[in-house]
């Protein structure tokens, strides 16, 4: 066991603040990484404020993790020391069930292990994720990073990169489709760009008029304002799939009706409060309402080539890590272009 510095929400109502934690001696098949950047998901925020009821305190966020490899263990074939690594959302998963057979670890039917808050399947507590220093995790559940791209950016590819590529990609999203991405923070900027990446007319609908112009320059073809209702009736029947990434409550029913048949609102934004939609909405147009959860670990790999390949990254705002509270707060009122990622070196 070895101390590592973080910060951690010691309860709901409490700032951030340094806290230490112990992290294993690397098992046979671990990977010791020091962790140089992480993202800042508005998960971590619903969880530090124990808005999904699910907390358990003290509690380290953070899964949008890059950094290099300092140690293996004795059975590790992947990785070696020095190596750029990442982590994204899952630590762990069963490895049986039918959706771990299938790299769809996110699902896995005997819970899978999240980065943090998640319950260790050795029992021995609670997750701790990537706002300290260090983790170790089983090499099964570690990504390969590109060092043709800019690390600080690519960290949010772990979260907000896979969580818009799996659906996209699930649901075939290429040329000739018409996206609309609503909600223009982390995962929404992800969103837009990966839909135009693979051929879509991707639509920004956001709340924020002051963020046409960077719409436009993610590549969007069209912006519109959702308060502008004139505008926002001319898409009825418009969209094959909306991306709805909105953290706070709103109304489905509104979106929904702006899809064509068959259509498909996939919503991946998780507001804590239940969703009311009117079923009326999906029989009268055959239209599908879905949800997505980020990607597994193939799939994840997939999408850190796919982006290098493509030179695709996110749009960042680097902070030191004491002013997570403040970015937190950033966050809530959407002053964020588009995600903040915390420079380790200053923990
Ligand atoms: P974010 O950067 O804060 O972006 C959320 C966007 O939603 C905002 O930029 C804003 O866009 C819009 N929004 C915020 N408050 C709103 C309100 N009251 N009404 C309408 N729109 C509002 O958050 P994020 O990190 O992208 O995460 C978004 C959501 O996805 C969170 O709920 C998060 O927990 C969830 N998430 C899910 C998964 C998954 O696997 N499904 C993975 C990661 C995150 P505009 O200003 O453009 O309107
Ligand atoms: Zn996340
Ligand atoms: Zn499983």
């Amino acid at each position: 066991m070895s101390s590592t510095k973080s910060y951690a929400a010691q309860e709901a109502t409490t700032p951030l603040a340094p806290w230490t934690i112990k992290r294993r001696s690397p098992k046979p098949h671990d990977v010791e990484i020091q962790i140089l950047y992480c993202g800042v998901c508005h998960s971590d925020l619903h969880t530090a404020r124990n808005e999904w009821r699910n907390t358990v305190y003290p509690c380290v966020p953070g899964h949008e993790i890059v950094g290099r490899v300092t140690a293996v263990g004795d059975h590790v074939k992947k990785f070696k020391a020095g190596d750029l690594a990442g982590v994204g959302c899952l630590v762990d998963s069963c490895r049986e069930c039918d959706n771990c057979k299938e790299g769809l670890e996110q699902y896995c039917t005997n819970g899978a292990v999240g980065t943090y808050n998640g319950k260790e399947k050795d029992g021995s507590g609670i997750t701790y994720g990537g706002y300290s220093k260090s983790i170790v995790v089983h090499e099964d559940f570690v990504l390969h990073i590109s060092d043709k791209l800019p690390l600080e950016a690519v960290a949010p590819l772990l979260c907000a990169g896979i969580t818009t590529y799996s659906p996209l990609r699930h649901w075939k999203i290429g040329k000739g489709h018409k996206v609309a991405v609503l909600g223009l923070g982390g995962l929404g900027h992800m969103g837009v760009k990966l839909a135009v990446s693979m051929g879509a007319e991707v639509t920004v609908l956001s709340h924020n008029t002051a963020k046409e112009e960077d719409a436009k320059r993610l590549g969007a073809a069209h912006f519109t304002l959702v308060s502008d209702i004139k505008q926002v009736i001319k898409l009825k029947g418009a969209f094959d799939l909306i991306l709805d990434t909105v953290s706070a409550e709103h109304d489905y029913n509104f979106y929904l009706s702006l899809l064509r048949r068959d259509g498909i609102l996939v919503c991946v934004g998780l507001p804590p409060t239940p969703a009311q939609v009117q079923v009326g909405k999906l029989v009268s147009g055959r239209r599908n309402f879905t949800g997505s959860s980020i990607g597994g670990l193939t799939e994840t790999q997939e999408m850190l080539d796919y982006c290098a390949e493509h030179n695709i990254v996110s749009d960042v705002e680097v902070i030191a890590m004491k002013d997570i509270n403040e970015a937190y707060e950033r966050m809530l009122k959407g002053d964020v272009r588009y995600r903040f990622v915390i420079d380790m070196a200053t923990l």
